[in-house]
C-alpha cells in the first residue's frame, strides 16, 4: 500500500482511440495486437478491427488496416 499507483489496472492509460483519436468515453474500448498488446480504440474502430482480414501488429498497422477514407487525416 506504500505505492502511490492508482488503482486503475483495467483502464488502459490511453484515453482517446488510437485510430481516429476520438476521446469520447463512452465509445472507447481496446482492442488487442497480434503481440498481444493492448491498444485503445473506439468501438466502431474495435469491431473494425475484429472484421478485418488479420490482426495488426502495431498502432501503425491498426491505423493502415482500418483506413477510413472518410476520416480526415490528423
Ligand atoms: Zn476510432
Amino acid at each position: 500500500m506504500r505505492m502511490g499507483n492508482l488503482d486503475r489496472r483495467t483502464a488502459p492509460a490511453q484515453t482517446s482511440c488510437v485510430v481516429c483519436g476520438s476521446s469520447d468515453a463512452r465509445t472507447l474500448a481496446t482492442t488487442t495486437l497480434e503481440d498481444g498488446a493492448r491498444v485503445t480504440v473506439c468501438g466502431s474502430h474495435k469491431i473494425a478491427h475484429r472484421r478485418a482480414e488479420r490482426m495488426a501488429r502495431s498502432v501503425d498497422e491498426l491505423r493502415i488496416l482500418l483506413c477510413d477514407r472518410r476520416v480526415a487525416n490528423g
